[in-house]
């Protein structure tokens, strides 16, 4: 288990049930950093006493400089202080912020050494082969959060020395608006898009599982974590979400991890691994499951998820324009300026205009993170439906 925690973004969904966790597990938490609820980071400061907050919004770090001023708590302001925030006052970094955003923190935390416990799946598919590559060279653990990927982590646990992983079952539960047609999703409204019919979750991921872009991003994520080729990874829809996902061994068996949908139960284990610690949760009802139904994706009716299989195989900067691109249309979506359909529009004309092949630096990925940003906010009122 780990001696103790920062989170980045302890003020989003995955945030506040890591902190949630860690003291139910009496993991000291020695940083915390959020992005302009202010309200919120210093009651948790004030809860849970870290040595520093982070406040990225660098115009409102004062706000709760001065809300803390009785106390002897560190406050600090934009990327410089996230950075530090990661890496410099606990062995064990939770990235929960949402977005490419946490790509440099992650990279100073692996210089560090530190456990990564990686809730930021944008971080992977920007810049996946630098990170891990990273990771490898300086001995960081990544230890993944998203529920699948803790799933097919804990999955893999049953393998032996040797490589004898055949392929990924990657399950997602196909989001609220799975049996609709394009036609029929044309109106779908921010509001409907962020009710997940089996996760609690934020905004963007929300909108993400409903467009099914985040299956898209998860299978980028997957191929970077566990090093493998987009050919041995299955998407399966699964909308009970029971199964988390399951790895295929090249002797035919296949192992599963299952568990009731909640993400407290992976983020307790990205900070007990390898150990396992009590929770409040049970298994799922079997007795009240009648069935457990798999469908296989039709790429004409899940559109983001064909786009982001096609990125994977593009590689080069195809990833990181889509990741970025699908972050400003979502923002775009979630205040009433783009509608549903066109997130994966102009998402895709993006890759299609952007994209570059050929080995990826850092510096060529946040250009073209950028790149795909400006490209969407210069276009999106082109867009209809
Ligand atoms: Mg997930």
């Amino acid at each position: 288990m780990v001696k103790s925690i920062s989170v980045l973004g302890s003020t989003g969904s995955v945030g506040k049930q890591a902190l949630a966790v860690a003291e139910r597990l009496n993991i000291p938490v020695k940083a915390i950093s959020g992005n302009t609820n202010i309200e919120l980071l210093e009651h948790q400061a004030r809860k849970f006493k870290p040595e520093f907050v982070c406040v990225y919004e660098e115009s409102r770090a004062k706000d709760l400089k001065n809300a803390l001023a009785d106390t002897d708590i560190k406050v600090g302001g934009g990327m410089s202080a996230l950075k530090d925030c990661a890496c410099s006052y606990a062995d064990c970094v939770v990235t929960a912020v949402s977005g490419s955003v946490g790509l440099l923190p992650t990279l100073a935390a692996i210089d560090e050494g530190r456990r990564i416990a990686l809730a930021n799946k944008e971080t992977l598919v920007c810049a996946g082969e630098i990170v891990m590559r990273r990771a490898a060279e300086k001995g960081a653990e990544i230890i993944p959060v998203d529920s699948e990927h803790s799933a097919i982590f804990q999955c893999l646990q049953a393998q032996g020395p040797e490589k004898a992983l055949r392929r990924i079952f990657l399950t997602g539960s196909g989001g609220p608006f799975r049996c609709m047609s394009r036609e029929e999703t044309k109106n779908v409204t921010p509001d409907m898009a962020v009710a997940h019919p089996n996760w609690n979750m934020g905004a963007k991921i929300s909108v993400d599982s409903a467009t099914m872009m985040n299956k898209g991003l998860e299978f980028i994520e997957a191929m970077h974590l566990f090093s493998v080729a987009p050919d041995e990874i299955q998407v399966i829809i699964h909308p009970e979400s029971v199964i988390h996902s399951m790895v295929e061994y090249k002797d035919g068996c296949v192992i599963a991890q299952l568990g009731v949908p909640d993400m407290a139960i992976p983020i307790q284990y990205a900070l007990t691994y390898p150990e396992r610690a009590e929770s409040n949760l049970s298994a799922p009802d079997f007795f009240a499951l009648s069935k457990l139904t798999f469908y296989e994706p039709e790429p004409e009716k899940t559109p983001c998820l064909a786009l982001a299989m096609d990125c994977a195989r593009r590689g080069g900067t195809a990833a990181a324009v889509m990741s970025a691109a699908n972050e400003e249309a979502v923002y775009l979506f979630l205040s009433g300026k783009l509608g549903f359909n066109s997130i994966y529009d102009i998402v895709a004309d993006a890759v299609n205009t952007l994209a570059s092949t050929g080995t990826p630096t850092l510096e060529s990925l946040q250009g073209a993170d950028n790149a795909a940003r400006r490209f969407v906010l210069e276009n999106y009122r082109k867009y209809r439906g």
